[in-house]
C-alpha cells in the first residue's frame, strides 16, 4: 500500500442510510475499521460525509419538505451523525473533528488559508476531520456558485484545496457504469477513464438516490474536477467489503478516473 497519501473519502447518504432512510451504523464502523487501517498504513485520511439529512429524519419527524426543513433536519442530523462516527472511531483510540464548510468558506482568500491550517494541524495530529456542508447557511435560493450542490462537488474542492493526492467517492453502485444500474438490466462497469468525454457524461444520466442529491452527473464533474489538477480518483461501492483497501492496494475496485493535469504542489 502506497504510504504517506492524502486521501479524501466522500460518502453518500445511499451508502449511509439504504433504502431506510434511517443511518445504518454497521456501515460506519465498517468504514472507520478500513479507514483506521489506511491511518495505521501512513494516509492521512479526510472524510466528507453526507447522512445529516437522513440521520435529522431518523430523529425526528419534521413535516414539509422547504428549504428550511431540510436545513432543520440537517442541524439535528449532524449532531448524531458526528456521534456515530465518534463512537466508532474512538474504539480505535482514534479523535474526529468536525469540519463544516460552504463554498463561500473556500473562495474567500483568508477564510480558505484559515481552513487549510486548521486542516493541516488536524491531520499532524492524526485526527481524521469530518467534513460536511454547512447546511443551515448553505441555502438553495443562493445563486448556483455560493452553494457546492451537493457534497460530490463539495469534496472534491475540499481535495484541491487540501492538497490530497487521491479522492474516493463511496456510493451504492459498483462505480461508473454505461448505464445507471439502478435502472437498467445491461449495465457495464468501466473499470478505468483516462478522460472525460462528452460521450461519458451522456452515459451518467440523472439517476440518483432520493436521500442524496447528487447522482452520477456530479460524481463525474467531481472527477473532472479532481483528475484535471492531477488526482487520481475513484467512483466505487461503499457497502462492498474492503473496497478502500483494493483500491489502496491497486486491485480491481469500481472505476479509477486517471489524472490528466499537473498537481499545482
Ligand atoms: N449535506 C447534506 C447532508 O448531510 C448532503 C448533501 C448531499 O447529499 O450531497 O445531508
Amino acid at each position: 500500500m502506497d504510504k504517506e497519501k492524502r486521501i479524501v473519502i466522500k460518502v453518500g447518504t445511499a451508502v449511509l442510510t439504504g433504502t431506510s432512510g434511517v443511518i445504518n451504523e454497521g456501515v460506519i464502523k465498517k468504514l472507520v475499521e478500513s479507514t483506521v487501517k489506511l491511518l495505521e498504513s501512513g494516509c492521512q485520511i479526510i472524510i466528507v460525509t453526507s447522512g445529516a439529512i437522513g440521520a435529522g429524519m431518523g430523529r425526528i419527524k419534521l413535516y414539509g419538505h422547504s428549504l428550511r426543513h431540510k436545513q432543520a433536519l440537517a442541524s439535528i442530523g449532524q449532531l448524531h451523525l458526528m456521534n456515530i462516527y465518534d463512537k466508532y472511531f474512538s474504539r480505535h483510540k482514534r479523535l474526529v473533528a468536525q469540519v463544516l464548510l460552504t463554498k463561500d468558506d473556500l473562495d474567500n482568500h483568508s477564510r480558505c488559508i484559515n481552513a487549510k491550517h486548521t486542516m493541516e494541524t488536524l491531520l499532524k495530529s492524526g485526527v481524521v476531520p469530518i467534513v460536511n456542508e454547512n447546511d443551515t447557511v448553505a441555502v438553495d435560493e443562493l445563486p448556483k456558485d455560493k452553494k457546492f450542490g451537493d457534497n460530490d462537488i463539495l469534496s472534491a474542492e475540499v481535495a484541491l484545496k487540501f492538497d490530497a493526492d487521491m479522492l474516493i467517492i463511496l456510493t451504492d453502485v459498483e462505480g461508473f457504469c454505461t448505464i445507471d444500474p439502478r435502472f437498467g438490466k445491461e449495465v457495464k462497469l468501466i473499470k478505468e477513464v483516462r478522460a472525460i468525454t462528452g460521450d461519458l457524461e451522456k452515459c451518467a444520466g440523472r439517476a440518483g438516490s432520493q436521500r442524496g442529491t447528487g447522482g452520477m452527473i456530479s460524481k463525474l464533474q467531481a472527477m473532472k474536477m479532481a483528475t484535471s489538477k492531477g488526482i487520481v480518483a475513484y467512483i466505487a461501492n461503499g457497502r462492498k467489503k474492503d473496497v478502500l483497501l483494493k483500491i489502496l492496494e491497486g486491485k480491481s475496485a469500481g472505476t479509477k478516473f486517471l489524472p490528466r493535469g499537473k498537481k499545482s504542489r
